[in-house]
This record gives C-alpha cells, sequence and structure tokens, in this order.
C-alpha cells in the first residue's frame, strides 16, 4: 500500500465492536484468561496486553501506524520525543561508553547528551552535521550510537545519510535519527541505511499542538548487525532481570522489544491511551498537511531571501542553500515546513518575533498554527555561547514553523513585521 492509504488504515483492523474509528482504549490493565494465559503472556510464549505501562492496544494501532509509514519492523511508543531519544541511548549505552551525536540538533538533545547522560557515566562526542568524516575521529571500542536529526531543529541543515551510514558500518555501530522535522513523507531513514528512527510525536504527528509523544522505529533485519556484535554484548547475553531472555534470540524486532520490556517496565514513560488517539488521528492527514508545510514554507523562504533586512535564509528547498544538492538527493518530494532565517542582531530578531500577528510566539514546531521562534532566548537559552555556535543558533536567528493558513498572509505578516 502508498502511503496515503497506510496513513488512513495500517495497523487497525475492526474491533469486536466493528468500530470504523479506532477506539481509545482507555484501561490500566487487561484480564488473563487463567494462570497458565497470565504466565505464558509474561513468559513471551504468547504475545497479548498485560499493562499499560507495556502497550496498550490503542497504542499499539499508533506504533503500527507509524512503523509502516517509517517502513521498519516495530516500533515502541514513549511519552514524549526526548523520552525516546534517552530510551534509545539508554537501550545501548552504559557508564564508561560513549555515543557520536551531531552538534546541530534541537536543544534538549544537546542538554540531554552533553549534561543529564554525563552524570550516568555516558560520554557524549560531537560531530558536525555538514562534516561527517569528523566521526572517523571519534569512534573507539566503547561507542555505541550515532545520533543525529535528518533535518536539523533550527540550523536546517541536512545529514549525509551515505557519508555517515558507511562510517558507522565500517564499524559495526548503531545509528539512530531524529526524523521529527522531516517526517516520514518527506524521508525514510531506515530506507537509507540507518537503524534506528526516533520521532517527537508532539509535533506534524498530531499536527494542531495537541500532545507530547514520541515512537522509536526500528529496521528489517536489525538483529544482524547486533548478533554476536560486541559493542552491544547485553543484547547477547542473558538479561537477569528477564529470566535469562536472550534478545538476539528472538525472532522479534529486538531493539523496541528490549526498550518495551526493560526500559518502560522500569522507567515507565509510555504514551496515554488518549495521546495514542490524538497521533492516530492526526497521522490520518500527515501526507496532505505535509504538502501544505512544504510549499508554503519555499514561498515564504523565497520572499524572505529577497528582504534587505535579512542576512541570511536557511531553507534547503531554496537553490542558494548549502544544502540544496544533498536536500534533492535524500528529500526530493519537499523539505517540510520549517525554516530560519537571519538579523542583523538580537534586538532585531525580538522585533520582529514581537511584532507579527499571525505567527505566533511559541516554542513549538509542526503546528497547523504558524508559529515563531527566538531560539536563543527560549529553546537555546540553557546553552553556552559555544554550544549556541555548535549547533548554528546565531543571537539573531529566528526560526519559523510554518502553519496552514493561507500562505500570502504569513507573507503579508512577516512583511508588516520587518518594517
Ligand atoms: N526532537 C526534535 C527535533 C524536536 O524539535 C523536539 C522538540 O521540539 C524533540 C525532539 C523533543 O520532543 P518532545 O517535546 O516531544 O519531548
Amino acid at each position: 500500500m502508498r502511503e496515503q492509504t497506510l496513513a488512513i488504515h495500517a495497523g487497525y483492523e475492526k474491533d469486536t465492536q466493528a468500530t470504523m474509528a479506532v477506539p481509545i482504549y482507555q484501561s490500566t490493565a487487561y484480564e488473563f484468561r487463567d494462570s497458565e494465559h497470565a504466565g505464558n503472556l509474561f513468559a513471551l510464549k504468547e504475545l497479548g496486553n498485560i499493562y499499560t505501562r507495556l502497550m496498550n492496544p490503542t497504542t499499539d494501532v499508533f506504533e503500527k501506524r507509524f512503523t509502516a509509514l517509517e517502513k521498519g519492523a516495530g516500533g515502541v511508543g514513549t511519552a514524549s520525543g526526548m523520552s525516546a531519544i534517552f530510551y534509545a541511548i539508554a537501550n545501548v549505552a552504559e557508564a564508561g561508553d560513549n555515543i557520536i551525536v551531531a552538534k546541530q540538533v534541537y536543544g534538549g538533545t544537546t542538554t540531554l547528551t552533553g549534561h543529564t547522560i554525563k552524570r550516568f557515566g555516558i560520554e557524549s562526542r560531537y560531530f558536525d552535521v555538514n562534516n561527517p568524516s569528523q566521526i572517523e575521529d571519534l569512534v573507539d571500542k566503547k561507542t555505541k550510537l550515532i545520533l543525529f536529526e535528518s533535518i536539523t531543529n533550527p540550523s536546517i541543515d541536512i545529514a549525509d545519510f551515505d557519508a555517515i551510514v558507511t562510517i558507522a558500518n565500517r564499524h559495526n555501530i548503531l545509528t539512530c535519527v531524529d526524523n521529527t522535522v522531516a517526517t516520514p513523507i518527506y524521508c525514510n531513514p531506515l530506507q537509507l541505511g540507518c537503524d534506528i528512527v526516533v520521532h517527537s510525536a508532539s509535533k506534524y504527528t498530531t499536527g494542531q499542538g495537541l500532545a507530547i509523544g514520541g515512537i522509536i522505529i526500528e529496521r528489517q533485519n536489525l538483529v544482524d548487525k547486533i548478533k554476536n556484535n560486541p559493542r552491544y554484548n547485553h543484547f547477547n547475553k542473558p538479561d537477569e532481570s528477564y529470566h535469562g531472555l536472550i534478545y538476539s534470540d528472538l525472532d522479534l524486532p529486538l531493539f523496541t522489544l528490549r526498550v518495551r520490556l526493560a526500559l518502560l517496565r522500569d522507567l515507565g514513560a509510555s504514551p496515554s491511551p488518549f495521546n495514542s488517539w490524538l497521533y492516530i488521528q492526526g497521522l490520518e492527514t500527515l501526507p496532505l498537511r505535509m504538502r501544505q508545510h512544504s510549499s508554503s514554507a519555499l514561498a515564504i523562504a523565497e520572499f524572505l531571501e529577497s528582504h534587505p533586512k535579512v542576512k541570511k535564509v536557511n531553507y534547503p528547498g531554496l537553490k542558494s542553500n548549502s544544502n540544496y544538492k544533498l536536500a534533492q538527493k535524500y528529500f526530493p518530494k519537499g523539505q517540510s515546513g520549517l525554516l530560519s532565517f537571519e538579523l542583523n542582531s538580537l534586538e532585531e530578531a525580538q522585533k520582529v518575533a514581537n511584532s507579527t500577528k499571525i505567527f505566533k510566539l511559541v516554542t513549538n514546531i509542526g503546528d497547523s498554527k504558524s508559529i515563531i521562534t527566538h531560539p536563543a532566548s527560549t529553546t537555546h537559552q540553557q546553552l553556552s555561547t559555544q554550544e549556541l555556535i555548535d549547533a548554528g543558533v546565531p543571537a539573531g536567528l529566528i526560526r519559523l514553523s510554518v502553519g496552514l493558513e493561507d500562505t500570502q498572509d504569513l507573507i503579508d505578516d512577516l512583511k508588516e513585521a520587518l518594517e
């Protein structure tokens, strides 16, 4: 099936009441037929519902539908994009290990990798996403993951998948791509040789700024890279916390299964059934919405590029953009709805951010309502001056998340704010 059909139907077969819409299974727990059934579920001899911290029938539809759109083998929903990223890291790395992270990532990912996981003994080593050959010198025996964004937020750079995947595969290291900005409509990293995808479902997935959520998805046959790979011993050894289970012996998507059985079990950042239901509603129209977000963003980028007060526009759909070639290679159908532009000073940027009427001053992206953000004073405020430079966030930078309003109205709004 093609993406628009998958977006509407994947993962849902009529339930016992034959409801056309996916029901919200608002339940904490599930009744077992008898103790043997309960035992079989816990021992994975049978797959089924146990407790909503681990799985839920509404969340299951969300996971299957998103996994189908990403062309993956299995997915696990999480309570937020940040918990998806943290679990992807925690699933492979422990004290003494390191991960390699692109400098140009969402501010929360920078603080998670640069500060929070450091306290757990996990080191982060950074590379410039525009110079992936830097990864080579950062790798050692303890490297467990290479983490980057397909379209970076907010610098709007594009990852060179081929270059990153070649180095990762040479060293047998897993790659994890945050595909939030691109969405599965414009990019399927798992088809480009990457191993794991994470998303913040809080953005384009609901598409209306309705709920915080996330998902982790793994590629087909990921076991081939993990089985007997000394970097991932804990997938190949008996898991004492799960009566000796060896994940790489299972004929199941092992990465996301381990997130579910170990991390959701012990840390519990699982989505609420109601939120999963909202993501399902959003996914139905994701392909249609992304086309409008993307074409409007290009028109606005072209307008900004012609404006005398604008120093620089970052949108990979512009021919003048340094990422244009990569965008044509990896995102030929569109480059999503996020762009940023640079004014001469912090004051000028704050004045514009304070003056737009349709673009609301909000720290979010991927909403039907257009959003203007000044990253240096909000999303990236906790970053040091050097971290700001590394993340490609100068003080005069403004980020726009182009919504679904009339394109000309949005251009007029920016024109007035820039006067
Ligand atoms: N990844 C990207 C690219 C983001 O933009 C964000 C949030 O803005 C996140 C992850 C974190 O997601 P959440 O807010 O759902 O935790």
